[in-house]
């Protein structure tokens, strides 16, 4: 017998078969990536259904010397969570591990198992009458491990902030296989370092979450969305700003779509447009608790200022459910019609808020300048300073040509950026695709701490390798 099928048969033996896929047939959907872009290969997949059981499996891993790569609902759009083409590494998935433990009304904490989906705890926090906020678009699949792992953001951080920000307690199995319960329903908690912060944007690198303490709001009972067209960067911000001021608290997202990334949408996604054509359009949703609360006379109230102004040319207000869910699939369908698109060179990056509308016209006028052609397609979260700088293959231009680009076309844009103060990285991570921009574009001193943490934590560094930090050979 050889010593892979001893190590095998280990973990067949503390998970059973459910627990332990070694079928190559059935890997397929966990070695390649949400993007189709990494491809690689696996010696098994791990599915725990209890936290004990995830723990015996990573004690045998680090004894094997086994290289472990967590995965959720596989939705990263940095490669996160495909392992390499070596063969060699193991997926652990928690899509067995999903209960929600604890829902605490008077609390307003949820305690829930990592493998649940982003958009099943959204509606567990409904049916108890309160609001999970996190809400992007691969909420269906992507799952709570996951987002805490990569410190998600999407549409509702401008009030509620990241996963990060909603994160009272953790639990987790370390790398040596040891659990370690953090589970606390503490809205303070200064009993020294804040390790479930560590945790949060680790992705994978440091030990398998799998159980999280995170915070419920008030329940909303009133929506209403609008959807601009607006002539400049300029009035982008200058919206955003009249929007803040006047009604504060009760913005839940405010989001960014260029004009072409608009026409995109439009050409693949079979969706139309509640308002004339342009080169500026944001989506604006305002939410509150109290059901009689009179948000529509107050979004109609500001956007009539903002029209008065010359900030907006056209703005349509939803008058029922069914728009407002068609409001937002314009934007919602942006990943996904991209895809559809051609070649798609993804820039996630951040600016200072008041450097935003810099940001997009320095990035238009340079890439253009440059690259003949091509179709800048930014769309983003305003309120955050967080634009997804996409660039789509031109019609006619073959996919080795554009991928020639990709390093030449970053470097335009990641100097906008650091030029503007702003972060290369802002809410999908480093994963595979942003190791060497992270090695570029951060101190070496910042660099240096991080391997510090990383060889404390794991010294066989076996937790999900090639991952945000390229470590010296063990
Ligand atoms: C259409 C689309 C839209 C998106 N929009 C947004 C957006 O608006 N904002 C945003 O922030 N992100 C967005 N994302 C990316 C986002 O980061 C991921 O969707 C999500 O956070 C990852 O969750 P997941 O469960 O799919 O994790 P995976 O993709 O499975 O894993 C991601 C990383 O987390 C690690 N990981 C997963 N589970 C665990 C665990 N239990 N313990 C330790 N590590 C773990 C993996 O090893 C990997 O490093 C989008 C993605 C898509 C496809």
């Amino acid at each position: 017998v050889s010593v892979i099928d001893q190590f095998l048969d280990q973990l067949l033996q503390i998970l059973g078969p459910a627990g332990c896929v070694t079928d190559p047939a059935l890997l397929d959907s966990y070695i390649t990536d949400w993007r189709g872009i990494y491809h690689g290969q696996a010696m098994c997949v791990l599915r725990p259904s209890r936290t004990e059981e995830l723990a015996a499996v990573m004690a045998v891993c680090a004894k094997a010397g086994i290289a472990v790569v967590p995965q959720g609902g596989n939705t990263s759009l940095t490669g996160a969570a495909t392992p390499d083409g070596s063969g060699h590494q193991v997926i652990v998935s928690l899509n067995r591990l999903k209960r929600i433990r604890a829902v605490d009304i008077i609390d307003m904490t949820v305690t829930v198992e990592a493998g649940l989906s982003i958009a099943e705890l959204q509606s567990a926090a409904i049916a108890a009458g309160a609001l999970f906020p996190l809400s992007f678009a691969a909420e269906g699949s992507a799952t709570v491990g996951g987002a805490i792992a990569t410190n998600a953001g999407g549409t509702a951080a401008v009030r509620y902030g990241s996963a990060r920000d909603l994160l009272l307690g953790l639990e987790v199995v370390l790398p040596d296989g040891a659990i370690w319960n953090g589970l606390r329903r503490l809205h303070k908690d200064n009993a020294g370092y804040a390790l479930r912060h560590l945790f949060a944007g680790s992705e994978g690198t440091l030990g398998v979450i799998t159980a999280a303490v995170l915070r419920l709001f008030p329940a909303v009972h009133a929506r209403e969305v609008a959807f601009c067209s607006l002539g400049s960067e300029q009035d982008v911000l200058a919206l955003w700003r009249r929007l803040r001021e006047r009604e504060g608290g009760s913005v839940r997202a405010v989001e960014y779509m260029s004009g072409d990334s608009i026409a995109i949408v439009l050409r693949h996604g079979g969706l139309r447009l509640p308002v004339g054509v342009a080169d500026h359009y944001m989506l604006i949703e305002l939410n509150a608790s109290q059901p009689d609360a009179p948000l529509r006379e107050r979004l109609e109230s500001v956007l009539a200022e903002a029209l008065e102004a010359g900030e907006v040319i056209d703005a349509a207000v939803a008058q029922n459910g069914q728009q407002r869910d068609d409001f937002w699939r314009l934007r919602e369908s942006q990943t996904e019609a991209q895809k559809q698109a051609g070649g798609n060179l993804k820039h996630d990056i951040s600016v200072p808020v008041s450097n935003l509308a810099e940001l997009l016209r320095r990035c238009r006028a340079e890439l253009k300048a440059w690259f003949d052609g091509v179709r800048i397609a930014p769309f983003g979260h305003v309120g955050d300073g967080n634009i997804h700088m996409n660039i789509i293959q031109p019609d006619g231009m073959s996919d080795s040509d554009f991928l020639a680009c990709a390093d030449d076309i970053g470097a335009v844009i990641y100097d906008v950026v650091e030029s503007l103060g702003g972060s290369f990285s802002a809410e999908h991570g480093i994963g595979r695709s942003k190791l060497a921009l992270f090695e570029q574009r951060r101190p070496a001193a910042e660099l240096d701490l991080m391997r510090r943490i990383k060889a404390a934590i794991d010294p066989g560094a076996i937790m999900n390798p090639g991952k945000v930090l390229r470590m010296p050979p063990t």
